[in-house]
């Protein structure tokens, strides 16, 4: 985490390159948004009403002490990549539109890039995260075994439930995504094993 002196008054702090530094999303010390889409400290926002978001760096923090850099890394870009496309496919969340709203309450046209849609659906990622961060619950995710699929599903489904079912059309690439997500970690996980990567 950032040391409070690498906040200057009135400039935020220093802005970092979110690609290499996707484990630090906000400062929890100053409650401010410092990660993904923030180009410049402008861009950075005040995340005081919305502790959600901060405990989900907290937690974050947390499953990185807890397992391999390497597969959290993994859980995140994954995570990530897979929420940005849940929301796209109007998988609803309720909290996740309050969240956005608190954000901008004069401006519901967010923009597609504002930092502030990434911080929205930060804790979201961050369960899933926790999800996919475990052997147990990706070895069911890609179980060929109905049952066991099952099993993952409805776990997914207790901590991330949904207001509205997706639309049938959108089920399957759900399900299939859900899959790929777990393969690709768990294929990132395998490859830090390898010797030579650090
Ligand atoms: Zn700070």
């Amino acid at each position: 985490m950032y040391a409070d002196t690498r906040r200057t008054a009135g400039s935020g702090h220093a802005v970092q390159a979110w690609m290499s530094r996707f484990h630090d999303q906000v400062c929890v010390h100053h409650s401010l948004w410092i990660g993904r889409a923030v180009e410049s400290p402008s861009y950075q926002f005040d995340l005081t009403d919305l502790p959600e978001i901060v405990h989900a760096q907290r937690r974050h923090s947390r499953l990185l002490r807890k397992y391999d850099p390497w597969l959290i890394g993994a859980c995140y870009q994954n995570c990530s990549k897979f929420w940005h496309a849940l929301v796209q496919h109007q998988y609803r969340i309720g909290e996740r539109a309050d969240r956005l709203l608190r954000l901008c309450p004069r401006d519901r046209q967010v923009r597609p890039w504002d930092p502030r849609r990434y911080a929205a659906v930060y804790p979201e990622i961050v369960e899933n995260m926790s999800l996919f961060a475990s052997s147990y619950w990706r070895g069911l995710a890609m179980s060929a075994d109905d049952h066991q699929f099952a099993q993952f599903r409805a776990e997914f489904a207790r901590r991330l439930p949904q207001e509205s079912p997706l639309r049938t059309s959108a089920r399957p690439w759900f399900l299939r995504q859900l899959k790929i997500t777990a393969q690709e970690i768990h294929a990132a996980a395998e490859r830090s094993r390898l010797p030579g990567v650090t």
